[in-house]
């Protein structure tokens, strides 16, 4: 029932709009953005405008009114990041999955194109790039996170050779199919990282798309599919992570754990990786890899009296809130959050963080409670995906009364083409905070 209902939405869903480039020199005429260098003060200051600060705009812009938002966000364009695995897969274009930042950003907000440089929370003041001041009320952190390709050495220099690509740049992303479709077989590598990244599942995702194009295009005979992990499990969710491992054997992907790449060397075609069990170091000839690269904080916020002693945002893990600085929040990948990041965990936090901000604004206590949902589409094949969705407990946490557990064709149209929907109409708008009340509805109210 829920299934067919699922099927209907995802057949009448709009084609996703084209992205549009600003014009060199576009003005934003939504907002009045303060000149560089000015000094300018908000109610509440959003640092970043990712999924996370664009979706907090659009709801408290509504809120306060025009004036009284401002987002500070340096990029000219806002990518849909979750659509990249389609697009190092050859399954959607690069070009789909950005829109101008102009287009994104909500009318009831001041546009602040620059970056945050400094924090003083003390001062309740944020300096940024061009040397606007802006001092606030309440503070916003959402910021994402930051990419290492230059911890592993040879990296970034080794995107530059065929058969090497990065699901997680929108620079390298369009490398990795190119690499997948030159492939005539060999040895191909899949990575994973000894850092929390940004959507666990991303890493083999693509290399289930890959096998599946290899296979359909008779080359797969021909190769040797490792992913090299340096994680002790293929995945943190006990439920799928069995049944991802009985995939990878069904399908002959040889799973190396806790081997964790260190060094690329593309003139020989050679990865090397150090066993974190051992500490041996052992190099594998690739004719293709795909690199998932080490992630941490920025650098801006780990100089910062917001950081906790790794440089996440420290806030509480329930209520969203600075557990120093009261009228400051965090969501998504900046924050100190203890969940898989993910658009799908901003959007939970995100309905959240709106109740507990809006409260202290009305001098209340902040009351709602975040239980660590987070989601990952684990796609298995062009046409097939495991929905994973589970909370802080690693407890699977699934909306659909059907075990998400199976690979499924409607799962695979969710993913593929009713997210993109949501994300930019939806959570963008600030009209979607994730799937708790389906869930709950799709159980008459029973269970979490
Ligand atoms: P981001 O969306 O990264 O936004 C951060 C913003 O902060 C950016 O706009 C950036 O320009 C800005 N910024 C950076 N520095 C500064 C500064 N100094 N000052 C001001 N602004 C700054 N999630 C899912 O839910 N499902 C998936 O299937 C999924 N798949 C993924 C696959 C891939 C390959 C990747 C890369 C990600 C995937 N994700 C997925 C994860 C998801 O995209 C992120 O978790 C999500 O975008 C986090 O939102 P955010 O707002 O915290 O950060």
């Amino acid at each position: 029932m829920a299934c067919s209902a699922l099927r209907t939405v995802v057949l009448t869903t709009r084609p996703l709009l084209q992205f549009r480039a600003a014009p060199a020199g576009a003005l934003h005429f939504s907002t009045t953005t303060p000149a560089a260098g000015e000094k300018k003060h908000y109610k509440l200051c959003i640092v970043g405008g990712g999924a996370a600060g664009i979706s907090n705009g659009s709801k408290f812009g509504r809120k306060l009114g025009k004036g009284n938002v401002c987002i500070v966000e340096p990029s000219e364009v806002h990518y849909y990041q979750p659509m990249w695995t389609l697009v190092g897969g050859g399954v959607k274009s690069l070009t789909q999955s950005g829109k101008a930042m102009a287009d994104v950003m909500p009318q009831t907000v001041d546009w602040i194109k620059a970056g945050a440089e400094e924090f003083s929370p003390e001062n309740n003041l944020v300096r940024c790039s061009d040397g606007t001041e802006i001092t606030y009320d309440y503070l916003i952190v959402a910021m994402g996170l930051q990419l290492h390709y230059e911890k592993v050495k040879g990296l970034p220099e080794a995107f530059q050779y065929e058969g090497v690509g990065s699901n997680f740049s929108s620079k390298y992303v369009e490398k990795t199919f190119r690499a997948i479709q030159n492939f005539k077989g060999g040895n191909a590598i899949f990575t994973f990282p000894n850092t929390p990244i940004k959507c666990a599942g991303a890493p083999q995702k693509i290399m289930y798309l890959a096998d599946d194009y290899w296979t359909r295009n008779n080359v797969r005979d021909k190769a040797n599919i490792s992913y090299n992990t340096a994680l002790p499990v293929v995945f943190g969710v006990k439920k799928y992570a069995a049944i991802l491992a009985d995939l990878c054997q069904r399908r002959n992907l040889k799973i190396n754990y806790r081997h964790n790449l260190v060094e690329v060397i593309p003139d020989k075609k050679e990865a090397v990786f150090e066993h974190l069990d051992t500490g041996e170091k052992i190099t594998f000839p690739y004719d293709m890899i795909h690199i998932t690269p080490p992630m941490g904080p920025l650098e801006v916020l780990k100089k910062s009296p917001l950081a906790d002693s790794v440089g996440w945002v420290d806030v509480d893990k329930q209520t969203l809130q600075h557990v120093r600085y009261p009228n400051v929040f965090s969501t998504g990948d900046c924050s100190s959050l203890p969940t898989s990041k993910t658009a799908a965990a901003v959007a939970a936090q995100c309905g959240i963080l709106y109740n507990n901000l809006s409260a202290i604004m009305d001098s209340q206590e902040p009351g709602k409670k975040y239980d660590g949902y987070t989601s990952c589409p684990l796609v298995t094949s062009r046409g097939k995906c495991i929905l994973a969705e589970f909370d802080y407990d690693l407890q699977p946490l699934e909306t659909f009364p059907v075990d998400q557990g199976k690979e499924r064709r409607t799962m695979w149209h969710l993913k593929a083409n009713l997210m993109p929907e949501i994300y930019w109409t939806g959570l963008l708008k600030g009209r979607w905070a994730g799937p708790g009340f389906y869930r709950k509805a799709m159980r008459l109210g029973m269970g979490k």
